[in-house]
């Protein structure tokens, strides 16, 4: 590997991921058992799967997370009242 290319790696972050391991913080609760995490240095994103492992954020699975939070969210508001 030449150095451009290891400067390229440094530039896209993703260098320091590989060393020091992904630095991953929730960026979204959607549930008690289902929530989004984000690596604040490369901005890889991740969720639970229906196993409660976790598993790369696609965009598919975005939107499935985004519906069960909306519906998750009418629920509480009808218990509510
Ligand atoms: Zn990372």
């Amino acid at each position: 590997m030449d150095l451009i290319e290891i400067k390229k790696l440094i530039a896209s972050k993703k260098l320091l991921c590989t060393i020091f391991g992904h630095n991953i913080v929730t960026s979204k609760k959607i549930t008690n058992n289902l929530k989004e995490y984000k690596c604040t240095v490369c901005k890889m994103e991740l969720t639970n799967d229906e196993k409660g492992g976790i598993t790369f954020l696609t965009p598919e699975l975005k939107e499935i997370n985004e519906a069960l939070g909306t519906f998750c969210q009418k629920k509480l508001t009808v218990k509510q009242h």
